[in-house]
C-alpha cells in the first residue's frame, strides 16, 4: 500500500473536483486529486472522432449567460468559446411537423396558446416562492413536497397538447417523468436555472456557448495547471475522520491529510465507506436517465447554416425527446445530436444500438422530409447510466418527501468536528445539476477548507498570533 501526506484530498476530477483543487493549489496548499476512472472530466466527455475528422461533447456541452460562476471560470484559465447561432425550432408529433421561432407556439389555437403561458408562468410564479438555499423554507414547502410534478400537472394544465410539452420539459430539465420528481425540488431548480423560459418550447432564446475544441480543454487546462496531483484510476474507498485530520483509502495507496473534498456525484457515496455517515437523506437522491447520440452526415440537410435548429419530438415510436445541431466549427461533416432522457431513456437501454439509432433516423427523416436523414456516415452515442462512477445524468433528483423530511440540500459539511467538506454540482444552490453549480460547489468547498485549515495552523502556533 503506497503511503501519501498532503494537505488536502479531492475525491473525483469532474469540474467541481478540480475547481477546488485549483483554489487549494493556488492557496499554496498541497492537494492531491484522485479519480476513479481512466480519465478526467465526469460528466463533461468529448469525445475525438480523429477518423471522421470530429468532435464531439457526449456530455455537457452549452454554457448559459447567467452562468457567472462558469464564467468567472472560463475567463481565468482562458479558454476559447464560440457562440451558437439563432435558433429555429422544429416539433414533431405522431402526424404533424410544426416549424416555429422563439417567439411563436406551433398552435394558433388561442385556447392552447392560453393554457401554454398559464402554466408556465405559474410554474415560475412558485419558482419564486421557493428560497434557493433552504427550500423547505417556502410558503407551501410541505403541500409542494408531498406530490409530484405529474399531480401539479393534472390539476393545472388542460389540453392534452399542453401536457405533452409540460412532460418533455421534465424530462429534458430532470431526465426523469413528472411522476418521479417532487414538486417542491422541480420548482426549486426551476428556480436554479432561469425559470420556465429557459427551457419550453416557446423561450426568450438566450445565447448558448460552447468550448471551442470541446469541453475538454477547460479540463486540461485545470489539469495542466495542477500537473502531476492527479492521481488517474483510483476508486476511493474509504474516507475515515483521524486525529487533525482524514485517512483517505484508494486503490493501493493511502492519502493522509488535514481535509478530504468530495467532489463525486450523489450515488457514488454510498461506493465510499465513510466515517461519520453522512445523513440518510443522501441515500434517497436518484440520477436520471440518460443517453447523448451523435449523427454525422454528409450534407446539413436540416438547416441553411445561417441558423441553428432545435428539434423536439413527442411521439411514442421515437426515442429522442429532443435533439440539436451539433455541427462545431473546424469539424469536417455537419452533425446533429439528439438526447434520450427520462422513461425514453429506461426504454432504449432495453434495444440494440442498431434500434436506437434507426429511431432517431426516422425522426429526422420525417421533421425534415429527407432520405440522408436515414444514412449517417456515423453514429455514436453514451448511455450514462452505464458509466459506474457516474451513475446517469444529467443530475440527481429529489422525490417526494425527501427535501422537508431532512432538510440537508446544499450543505458543504455535516459535521462541524468531521474534516469531509462536500463539492459537486449536487451540493450547490446555485446552478444545482449544471456546470455552473460545480464550478460553485468546487469554490465553496475550497473556501471552507482554507478557512478551517488555517485556523487550525493558527490555534497550533497561538504564540506566532500573538506576535
Ligand atoms: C449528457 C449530459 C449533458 C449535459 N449537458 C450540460 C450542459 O450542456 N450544460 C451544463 O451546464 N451542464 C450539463 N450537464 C451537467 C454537467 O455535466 C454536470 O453538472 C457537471 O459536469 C458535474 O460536475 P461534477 O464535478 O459535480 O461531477 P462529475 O462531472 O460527475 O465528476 C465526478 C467525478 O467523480 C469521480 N468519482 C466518482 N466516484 C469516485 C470515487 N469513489 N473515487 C474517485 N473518484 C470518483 C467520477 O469518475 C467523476 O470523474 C450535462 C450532463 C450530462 C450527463
Amino acid at each position: 500500500m503506497r503511503k501519501h501526506t498532503c494537505d488536502v484530498v479531492v475525491v473525483g476530477a469532474g469540474l467541481s473536483g478540480l475547481t477546488a483543487a485549483r483554489l487549494l493549489h493556488k492557496h499554496d496548499l498541497d492537494v492531491a486529486v484522485v479519480e476513479a476512472s481512466d480519465r478526467v472530466g465526469g460528466r463533461a466527455y468529448t469525445l475525438e472522432n480523429a477518423e471522421m475528422g470530429m468532435i464531439s461533447d457526449q456530455g455537457a456541452t452549452r454554457c448559459g449567460p447567467a452562468m457567472s460562476t462558469l464564467w468567472q471560470l472560463i475567463k481565468d484559465v482562458g479558454v476559447k468559446v464560440w457562440q451558437q447561432k439563432p435558433t429555429q425550432m422544429v416539433y414533431v408529433t405522431e402526424n404533424s411537423v410544426s416549424r416555429f421561432t422563439p417567439t411563436s407556439l406551433p398552435t394558433w389555437n388561442p385556447l392552447v396558446r392560453l393554457d401554454h403561458y398559464n402554466i408556465f408562468s405559474t410554474m415560475d410564479r412558485l419558482a419564486n416562492q421557493v428560497p434557493p438555499e433552504e427550500p423547505w423554507e417556502a410558503p407551501s414547502a410541505q403541500e409542494w413536497d408531498s406530490c409530484t410534478m405529474k399531480d401539479f400537472f393534472d390539476r393545472t394544465v388542460w389540453f392534452k397538447s399542453v401536457r405533452r410539452i409540460t412532460d418533455a420539459f421534465v424530462s429534458m430539465l430532470a431526465c426523469a417523468e413528472p411522476e418521479e420528481v417532487s414538486m417542491l425540488w422541480f420548482l426549486w431548480l426551476m428556480g436554479q436555472t432561469g425559470g420556465g423560459r429557459f427551457a419550453t418550447l416557446v423561450n426568450s432564446n438566450p445565447p448558448q456557448y460552447r468550448v471551442s475544441g470541446g469541453m475538454q480543454q477547460l479540463y486540461k487546462i485545470l489539469v495542466e495547471q495542477l500537473g502531476d496531483r492527479v492521481t488517474l484510476n483510483c476508486p476511493v474507498t474509504k474516507v475515515e475522520n483521524v486525529e487533525d485530520g482524514v485517512l483517505v483509502t484508494g486503490d493501493g495507496a493511502t492519502w493522509e491529510a488535514k481535509a478530504v473534498v468530495l467532489a463525486v456525484p450523489p450515488p457514488c457515496y454510498s461506493k465510499i465507506s465513510l466515517s461519520p455517515a453522512l445523513p440518510e437523506a443522501f441515500h434517497h437522491f436518484t440520477m436520471g436517465h440518460a443517453y447523448k447520440c451523435t449523427l454525422y452526415y454528409k450534407t446539413n440537410f436540416w438547416g441553411n447554416g445561417d441558423t441553428f435548429m432545435r428539434l423536439y419530438s413527442d411521439y411514442p415510436d421515437c426515442l429522442a425527446v429532443n435533439a440539436f445541431d451539433d455541427t462545431v466549427p473546424g469539424n469536417k461533416y455537419p452533425a446533429l445530436t439528439a438526447l434520450i432522457t427520462g422513461r425514453k431513456a429506461i426504454e432504449a437501454s432495453q434495444t440494440s444500438k442498431e434500434q436506437r439509432k434507426d429511431s432517431i433516423c426516422k425522426c429526422l427523416a420525417k421533421a425534415f422530409s429527407s432520405e440522408e436523414a436515414m444514412q449517417p456516415l456515423d453514429y455514436v452515442e453514451m448511455n450514462w447510466n452505464e458509466e459506474e462512477y457516474i451513475g446517469g445524468g444529467f443530475s440527481a433528483y429529489y422525490p417526494p418527501g425527501v427535501l422537508t423530511r431532512y432538510k440537508t440540500l446544499g450543505r458543504c459539511r455535516y459535521n462541524s468536528t468531521s474534516r469531509v467538506f462536500l463539492a459537486g454540482a449536487e451540493s450547490a444552490t446555485q446552478g444545482y445539476g449544471f456546470l455552473e453549480g460545480a464550478v460553485w460547489a468546487g469554490k465553496r468547498a475550497a473556501e471552507q477548507v482554507i478557512a478551517v485549515v488555517s485556523q487550525a495552523a493558527d490555534d497550533s502556533h497561538p504564540e506566532e498570533k500573538q506576535i
